[in-house]
């Protein structure tokens, strides 16, 4: 075929049969032989690419899952095998995402193989692709989602943009499943898309509620205090996710099946109590949010909340002694607090703390507790960075910047470095200026050891 369209210059009708070829591949494979139901594939220059790698299948389910989730928000999609994905097919895609396991010693499924020797291994420019990785795998093995981390990799060398990191699911594990249904959400603008799977919630009290920001010119943060009843085994670890039903929310009765909401955990199973930050949202039409009114004000103090626990393993503490730098803004203080608690319960005192609101008259989230934790010498340093208490706008990543030497410093003694709070804006700032301090090279090194970790969204 491309002998037949290498005279052709409209690289139009190229593409059409390019989008012709994968419905119809795609269509094959899932009609034959394993007769899975085929969907309609719409392809254009605007449609995200799904493609994925499969050994047994599961991926390609996944994939279709995917595509019918976005379908149903009204974004058009490819779904395509990654055996069937080409250089072209990759630059001409504005947004991909890639659903792909892991085999073997950390391989790619087979049918994946010649798109690892033509593409992987070569240079392609994809500055114009934003893309995200779902990457399946089992914990229990070796080279855990490697394949899927090295596709990351490659694409982020390439210049594409990752909308959010990499996803890793062990074992077809449900939460991490609903947190990549999260992200369709926030990709198709489409708050409302019903979980694939609802989670299998306890029930928990909610027993306080505290406006912690009042007159801040931000939207207003409610400290959150939620009680397991009688079902509920309240068993986490710091890092780890809070997901929350709205079902009882009387703010919304438009939808049978209400998507769920996931909060950072900011408290220890010691506390005897889900702690939660969480900031009340306003739709664009000036409703409460669906998950932030239903906590923040729909709720009454006493009432029961449908809550589910999601262990965040990628999110959770270094297992040894290493010195922790913790880097966030606004209710991305919640996971950090979790960990500082958490550290400071093992004896561990050297965390460092760079934290970025707007003013200090109302936003200093948990800032007695911090300041007794740093009079105390359990946490040996905290920056924190006020954005409007001066002229010129002061964030976080400028305080990395900084502090590069002292930063550097910490890392040539072991340090972690754990980032939470906003995907728009802070993280991708803060990444770059870590990149500035400590290298680019270095950084990635850090993130493939479990030594630089995100919770952003
Ligand atoms: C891993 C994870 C951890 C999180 N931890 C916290 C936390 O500790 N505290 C907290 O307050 N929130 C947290 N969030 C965000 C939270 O899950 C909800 O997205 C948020 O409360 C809005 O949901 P809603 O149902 O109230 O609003 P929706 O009904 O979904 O919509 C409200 C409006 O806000 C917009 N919107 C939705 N989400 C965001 C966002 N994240 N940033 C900016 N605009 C948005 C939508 O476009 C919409 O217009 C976390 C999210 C993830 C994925």
């Amino acid at each position: 075929m491309s002998g037949i369209l290498a005279g052709i210059s409209d690289a139009r009708l190229y593409s059409a049969c390019v989008v012709v070829v994968l419905y119809l591949t795609t269509c094959a494979y899932f009609l034959w032989p394993r007769r899975r139901p085929a969907i309609v594939v719409s392809g254009n220059n605007h449609a995200t690419l799904i493609a994925f790698a499969s050994q047994t299948g599961f991926a390609a389910d996944l994939a279709n899952r995917t595509a019918q989730s976005l379908q149903a928000a009204g974004a058009p999609v490819m779904l395509a095998s990654l055996q069937n994905i080409d250089e072209r097919i990759l630059r001409e895609a504005k947004s991909a995402l890639f659903v792909v396991s892991t085999t073997g010693e950390g391989d790619a499924p087979d049918p994946a193989a010649g798109f690892v020797r033509n593409v992987l291994d070569s240079s392609v420019p994809l500055k114009e692709l934003s893309y995200g990785v779902l990457a399946l795998g089992d914990r229990e093995y070796d080279n855990y989602c490697a394949f899927g981390h090295r596709l990351d990799q490659w694409l982020r060398h390439q210049g594409a943009t990752a909308l959010f990191d990499v996803i890793e699911v062990d074992n077809g594990d449900e939460g991490a499943l609903r947190h990549w249904q999260h992200q369709l959400s926030v990709l198709s603008n489409s708050p409302d898309l019903p979980d694939w799977e609802a989670p299998r919630y306890e029930r928990w009290r909610l027993t306080a509620r505290e406006h912690v920001n009042p007159g801040s010119a931000g939207d207003a943060c409610f400290h959150i205090e939620l009680r397991p009843q009688a079902d509920a085994s309240a068993s986490w670890e710091a890092g780890d996710i809070a997901e929350i039903d709205p079902r009882n929310s009387t703010w919304d009765t438009r939808l049978e099946s209400l998507p769920h909401r996931e909060y950072s955990i900011a408290s220890l199973p010691t506390d005897g109590a889900i702690h939660l930050l969480v900031r009340q949202m306003r739709r664009p039409d000036g409703e409460p949010g669906l998950g932030s009114g239903w906590l923040t004000a729909g709720a009454k103090i006493g009432e029961d909340i449908a809550v589910r626990v999601r262990s965040n393993p990628n999110f959770h503490a270094p297992e040894t002694n290493v010195p922790l730098i913790l880097i966030g803004n606004g209710t991305g203080i919640a996971g950090l607090r979790a960990l500082i608690k958490m550290r400071i319960a093992g004896g561990r005192h050297r965390n460092w703390l760079i934290f970025g609101e707007r003013n200090v008259a109302h936003d200093r989230f948990y800032g007695e507790e911090l300041e007794q934790w740093r009079a105390r010498g359990q946490l040996e340093r905290i920056d924190l960075m006020f954005s409007r208490d001066q002229p010129e706008r002061r964030y976080v990543q400028h305080r990395v910047r900084e502090c590069a030497d002292e930063l550097r410093r910490w890392i040539a003694e072991g340090a972690a470095i754990y980032v939470c709070g906003s995907l728009q804006g802070m993280a991708p700032a803060v990444d770059a200026a870590l990149s500035e301090a400590l290298g680019a090279d270095t950084l990635e090194e850090l993130a493939i050891a479990g030594r630089y970790r995100r919770d952003v969204y």
